[in-house]
């Protein structure tokens, strides 16, 4: 498989350092408030990498943290008049309903306050080091020291010349340096360190739950192209200033979400949450549309896309249903050949820098295909069909456990119009909707995360795959 490493700006072949693990690190997300529709590109995208790693038989080790001090949680604490952490426990909770939705798993979410201690570890020995300076409780790195700072972003140091600009800080010795630990400010939460109280800055959360998890370098390090620079430069140079080692093997990083053309942003009202699509269209077509792109290419969100993605995610579930549905015919002329062909087809484009976009291409044809020839339809080209879709459906992430994502807007009226009946206590009506819906071969399952629907004769369920 290549890979693009935006360390090197080319691609390259990607094995992991230790033949069956692949380690991978994800930065996740500042927990203040619901997930926004840019968040939901990487979630989608490196857990189909994590599944496709999975199905190629490696055992992936994927981490995912979460940032829980932060000035936006902070703020938002002390604007709601609560304590930073029922922001936090209350937004982490909100994201794993939306993670779940979205069918992102991972190995491990460690939280960043439950790792302050390697934090601070690493901290003393780059000061040790002499890549890191204390200012009246708060520490700085000395960027312009490491000679490779600069050489993710690809950013020309000399072209930045040392006080050139005044530190926006100005106890920086340079406007470079960056914080490692921030001294503490009254009503702001704070641990005890060798400098002083204080907190950590938000790059060598990173950095030291790498080493503590994974103990050395790992294989793929990824997030959004956003985080280039400065957080992943400084996350990689705080760990070269540590311990002369990479952080990362592979960087990758997915390309921009933009809503109608423009960067989101709370003050343009165009901040879309995810929660908000998802309760309109569903999590699926979520997913499908961040994968319909390739992951390095800018995505341009709007009305029309998402509803492109929902239909297109039903045509897929047609699809499907039919298959399981069909009554074998005797037709034995049929070329399951071309079925391999279309297989191979789908793995190579994944096998080329990660090409979702060209792998659900393949899809369609295959499902075009296969639409054409069931109506009379072999046993075993029912058969090799069925495998090769689940195994398409299972690295995807596009599976069809309920109907939430792509039910018909009949049932999904339906479904609604029994959460308001439940709303009202109005008993009887929920009932002879319940009812209205099995009868169109909905299940409904109330559960703590709310009412789930379930096709009652629905397809199979779609296991790993190797
Ligand atoms: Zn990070």
């Amino acid at each position: 498989m290549v890979i693009y490493n935006t360390l090197t700006k080319r691609k390259e072949q990607f094995k992991p350092e230790q033949s069956a693990v692949v380690k991978i690190y994800e930065c996740g997300p500042t927990v203040y408030d619901f997930i926004h529709i840019g968040n939901a590109r990487p979630l989608c995208v490196f857990d189909t990498l994590r599944r496709y790693l999975t199905y190629k038989g490696y055992d992936v080790v994927f981490v995912k943290n979460f940032t829980d001090v932060d000035d936006k949680i902070i703020n938002r604490a002390q604007n709601e008049n609560i304590s930073c952490a029922v922001v936090t426990q209350r937004s982490i909770n909100e994201y794993c309903k939306d993670a779940q939705g979205l069918k992102e798993e991972v190995t491990h979410r460690p939280k960043a306050t439950e790792n302050i201690a390697a934090m601070q570890k690493i901290i003393e020995k780059i000061i040790e080091n002499g890549f890191a300076y204390e200012r009246s409780g708060t520490i700085y790195f000395r960027s312009r020291k490491l000679k490779e700072y600069g050489n993710l972003s690809g950013m020309v140091l000399e072209s930045l010349q040392a006080g050139a600009r005044v530190p926006t800080e100005e106890q920086k010795e340079d406007d470079l340096d960056f914080a490692l630990w921030k001294a503490a400010k009254p009503g702001e939460p704070s641990w005890n360190s060798p400098w002083g109280a204080g907190r950590p800055g938000w790059h060598i959360e990173c950095t030291a739950m790498i080493d503590e998890i994974f103990g050395g370098t790992i294989d793929i390090h990824c997030g959004g192209q956003d985080l280039i620079f400065p957080h992943h430069e400084n996350e990689l140079a705080q760990y070269l200033a540590y311990c002369g080692k990479p952080l990362a093997r592979f960087w990758m990083h997915n390309g921009f979400v933009t809503v109608d053309s423009e960067k989101m942003a709370k003050s343009r009202n165009n901040f879309i949450t995810v929660r908000a699509v998802a309760e309109e269209f569903g999590y699926l077509p979520i997913r499908l549309l961040m994968l319909q792109a390739h992951y390095r290419t800018p995505i341009n969100y709007n009305l029309d896309i998402i509803k492109q993605s929902a239909a297109a995610a039903q045509r897929i579930r047609n699809c499907w249903e039919l298959l399981n549905g069909v009554k074998v015919g005797t037709n034995l002329t049929q070329n399951i050949e071309d079925l391999k062909t279309l297989k191979n087809k789908f793995l190579n484009e994944l096998e080329d820098d990660f090409n979702t976009a060209s792998a659900i291409g393949v899809l369609f044809d295959f499902m075009k295909q296969v639409n054409s020839n069931l109506a009379n339809a072999s046993q075993e080209y029912v058969e090799v069909a069925t495998q090769f879709f689940s195994e398409f459906l299972y690295i995807l992430g596009l599976e069809f456990d309920d109907v939430d994502f792509c039910a018909d807007e009949e049932v999904r009226q339906l479904i609604k119009q029994r959460e308001d009946a439940r709303f009202m206590k109005d008993f009887k009506k929920a009932d002879e909707l319940r009812e209205e819906l099995k009868n169109l071969g909905i299940l409904l399952e109330d559960t703590i995360s709310g009412v789930k629907a379930k096709k009652v004769n629905g397809g199979k369920n779609f296991g790993q795959k190797n």
